[in-house]
């Protein structure tokens, strides 16, 4: 029996971690991916206080980690199938087995969204890819394309610029929502060609993609663009198919009060899973902390 299974392993959750282990509760971590979760394959961070240079992802999540680690907290890399919310505690079933708790809290964050567009399945993996950090690498010198206005697109776009022979940015509208300093540095850097007004009616290739097909929004016009990878950063869908039917969802993402608690005796949840406005690092580490102390208070009831 752990006091506290914290389910996922991102910024959120090993935040919680950080504060249930120093309040020496049995704290548990389930993670199904990556520890650090979506940061952790991030790029260059330049807005997480502390760091005035910017640090790697994959850096500060290695150092949240060992922070977790140096106050006990246990790691698993197992993924969460369902949870039983009965009398004796919070029993959660994972593809590997199966673990007792006297409280939960849910980190598991966010996801790409799909683009649900024809050839994105039949490519994936063969051109189409929802993380330039990780699959950047394989278009060395070959024009890509990114689809997305925000933030995550933008700086993949930059990141790609490194790597590819040619950037196309493709956007559905003309204002971006990603920062001004990075749409600023996007437009700076000749290596991308922004596509605005344009949405991708399909993708076509052999074996592999080897182009897209473009479609005005105002004039309907198409257009093929000849790329051999498409990255695919439209945004986040919340990742749990877990919560269905446990606890208070709107939209997919779970709601809490500003203590973390869901609508369940003894389930917190913080980071990107919860619903609310602002998806950063440094708001998921805010979440974590509260949950970790909600959860101690509660135990200690
Ligand atoms: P986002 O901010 O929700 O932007 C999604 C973009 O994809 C929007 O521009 C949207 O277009 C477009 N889009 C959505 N559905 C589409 C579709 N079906 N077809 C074509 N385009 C579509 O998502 P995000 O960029 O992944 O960012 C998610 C969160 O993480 C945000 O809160 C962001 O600030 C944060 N983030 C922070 C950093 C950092 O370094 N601090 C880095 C990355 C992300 P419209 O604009 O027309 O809606």
């Amino acid at each position: 029996m752990y006091d506290v299974i914290i389910l996922g392993g991102g910024p959120a959750g090993l935040s919680a971690a950080i504060y249930t282990g120093r309040a020496w509760l049995k704290t548990l971590i389930l993670e199904s991916a990556v520890v650090g979760g979506n940061a952790a394959i991030a790029d260059q961070i330049d807005n997480y206080p502390g760091f005035p240079f910017g640090i790697l992802g994959g850096e500060l999540m290695e150092n949240f980690r060992k922070q977790a680690d140096r106050f006990g907290a246990e790691i698993r890399m197992e993924e969460v199938v369902h949870i039983d919310n009965s009398l004796e505690g919070k029993k959660v079933i994972t593809t590997e087995g199966e673990y007792m708790a006297r409280a939960l809290i849910i980190t598991t964050g966010a996801r790409r969204r799909e683009l649900d567009v024809q050839g994105e399945q039949e490519f994936l993996g063969r051109g189409v890819s929802y993380c330039a950090t990780c699959d950047g690498a394989f278009f060395r010198g070959y024009p890509v394309a990114v689809v997305g206005g925000g933030e995550s697109a933008v700086k993949e776009a930059l990141y790609l610029a490194d790597i590819a022979s040619q950037v196309y940015l493709i956007h559905r509208r003309k204002e971006f929502r990603a920062s001004p300093d990075s749409v600023d540095k996007m437009m700076k850097n000749k290596k991308i060609q922004p596509k605005l007004n344009s949405v991708i009616k399909r993708i076509e290739g052999d074996t592999v993609m080897r182009s897209l097909v473009l479609q005005d929004v105002k004039s309907d016009a198409e257009e093929a663009l000849e790329v051999e990878g498409l990255f695919v950063s439209i945004g986040l869908v919340a990742a749990g198919g877990f919560i269905e039917g446990l606890v208070d969802t709107e939209g997919g993402y779970i709601i809490t009060d500003d203590n973390m608690q869901t609508s369940v005796a003894g389930i917190f949840a913080a980071g990107d899973i919860r619903a609310k406005r602002t998806r950063q690092i440094a708001t998921a580490v805010g979440d974590g902390a509260q949950a970790g102390m909600a959860v101690t208070e509660y135990l200690k009831e």
